[in-house]
């Protein structure tokens, strides 16, 4: 810690964001370019180099978070950076996206604000990349063995990174046309923009991973075929079943799943489609999920240009800040949280009838009502308690031409029969079943990310993909020096 008082002295003071009437008009980063770089020095400096440092705990990755604190406040990027990467294969992306449980666990955060972890994570990466010291590693030597990799999220492109460096031989198998996983057609560009997944697969491209995009496994290999290919395969599939919401009118037309939607949002931007067909401008929209997934609808129907976006979330309005009995430090508290999604909404007034945010809470949805051509029209709720009873007199109606079910994910996507051709455990919450080491029921097939622990994070997506990668590797060559950071039963720190 270049000061010891840093965290007397020096306020937290956030990546500043862009204004919100020039963002809602562009698809752009929410943040200002270069807007880290003048504050993040002082802000790393706050710091206390903590004896037990919690954020470390708190982070899936173990990323070493004092560490490059301190390399930042003293301007040593490069070693920042090396000691950034040696636990995450992709900081941009953390950096941008993660939640940041690190914060939460921050000592700091017991009676101050926690110390922009997340932001320091995003300049280091980011200036590693300006700088050059993110060049490609190939392996000095290749094992003669190979491995096929089925899903390019983050949870596929880290087990990916990992192996080809431990000198595998790695084909990526993807089924859509471009590889990314959710961080490409799921997660939209103002959250992070396609510039950082674009480097980071040339990266991998020039280390020696071979991508096999425009092939779903399952239908254009089959799975037995691809387990023959390789020396073993890791699924790292998602787990991208939307959630359903069987109520009187889903059949009518303009009710579609969240991530119907958001893929066409996402194509438009990669310049596949002038207008996406199911885009929200002039219409009005509900999104019925209280999550991220919704808030992700919420910010791209705002720049679509929606007549009217409302987002329904079943729970109450969460306090401001952590409920010390149920969710003390240093656990992740469900607290409200205005994201820059929220934060445009109030401010464009996107939904004159809800809250000021847009949302509106302890909501649940009761039915869906539509006009003669079988289109919907209307979304019928009621207000609901704590233990979801419905509140009386309080049913109420919403406009709605385009509703979002933004519900969450059941398990991987099954209609691709890999389970099926493969014989394939599937547990109760129906994700991939696999043992203490990552592996399968079927020898030499192993499961990494949301496809074996349920929808999660990125943060936890690459945890799975280094740590499933340690697995492989052993199971490869009897032995590994790959780190494994988590094993697939781990999960965030609770009371
Ligand atoms: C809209 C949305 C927003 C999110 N926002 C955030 C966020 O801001 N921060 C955060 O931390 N987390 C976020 N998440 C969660 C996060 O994106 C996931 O937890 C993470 O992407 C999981 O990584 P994964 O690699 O396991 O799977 P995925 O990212 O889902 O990737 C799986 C890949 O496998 C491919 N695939 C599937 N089946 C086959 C097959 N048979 N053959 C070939 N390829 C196949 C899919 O096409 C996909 O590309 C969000 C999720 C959603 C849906
Ligand atoms: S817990 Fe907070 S103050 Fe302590 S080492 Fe980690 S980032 Fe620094």
């Amino acid at each position: 810690m270049a000061d010891p008082k840093g965290f007397l002295t020096t306020g937290r003071q956030e990546w500043p964001r862009r204004p919100v009437d020039e963002r809602v008009r562009d698809w752009d980063e929410v943040y200002v370019p270069g807007g880290l770089l003048p504050i993040i020095s002082e802000q790393a400096d706050r710091c206390m180099d903590c004896g037990v440092p919690f954020c470390h705990e708190a982070c899936p990755l173990g990323n070493l978070i004092p560490d490059w604190n301190d390399l930042v406040a003293r301007d040593d990027w490069r070693a920042a950076s090396e000691r950034l990467h040696a636990t995450n294969n992709f900081p941009e992306f953390t950096g941008r996206l993660c939640p940041a449980p690190c914060e939460s666990g921050c000592v700091l955060a017991i009676n101050q604000p926690a110390v922009t972890i997340k932001n320091v994570e995003a300049a280091i990466a980011d200036r590693a990349w300006e700088d050059g010291l993110v060049p490609p590693r190939p392996p000095d030597r290749l094992s003669g063995r190979s491995v096929g990799v089925v899903g390019s999220g983050p949870a596929g492109l880290a087990a990916a990174q990992q192996l080809t460096r431990a000198g595998h031989t790695v084909a990526v198998y993807e089924r859509e046309d471009r590889a990314g996983g959710l961080m490409r057609y799921g997660i939209p560009s103002f959250k992070m923009e396609r510039v950082h997944l674009e480097r980071r697969l040339r990266q991998m491209a020039e280390e020696g991973t071979v991508f096999r995009t425009s092939t779903a496994v399952g239908k254009d290999v089959g799975a037995k075929e691809l387990l023959a290919r390789h020396d073993a395969v890791v699924l790292a599939v998602g787990a991208t079943a939307g959630r359903e919401l069987a109520l009187p009118g889903r059949e009518l037309a303009g009710i579609h799943q969240a991530m119907e939607y958001l893929p066409l949002a996402n194509r438009v931007g990669e310049g596949d489609l002038a207008r996406s067909p199911l885009s929200a401008s002039g219409r009005h929209v509900v999104i019925v999920g209280g999550g991220d997934t919704g808030a992700d609808c919420l910010g791209t129907a705002v720049r679509e240009g929606a007549a009217s976006v409302t987002q329904l979330d079943i729970y109450p309005r969460p306090a401001r800040g952590r409920d010390e009995e149920a969710e003390p430090w240093p656990t992740y508290p469900k607290i409200y949280r205005l994201t820059p999604a929220h934060e445009e909404a109030r401010e464009v007034r996107a939904a004159p009838v809800a809250d000021a945010d847009a949302r509106l809470f302890a909501s649940s949805t009761v039915r869906f009502s539509g006009d003669a051509a079988g289109h919907v029209r209307e979304l019928h709720l009621v207000e609901v308690d704590e233990r979801r009873r419905t509140r009386e007199g309080t049913r109420r109606s919403l406009p709605a031409d385009l509703v979002l079910l933004a519900l969450g994910f059941s398990g991987p996507d099954r209609t691709d029969g890999v389970a099926e051709q493969l014989g394939l455990e599937v547990d109760i919450r129906g994700t991939y079943a696999r043992d203490a080491g990552f592996a399968t029921n079927v020898p030499g097939v192993f499961a990494a990310g949301d496809a074996g622990r349920g929808q999660s994070l990125i943060v936890w997506a690459i945890a799975e993909g280094r740590a499933v990668a340690a697995a492989v590797d052993r199971w490869l060559s009897g032995s590994t020096r790959l780190p494994s950071p988590i094993g697939p039963y781990d999960s965030p720190m609770r009371v």
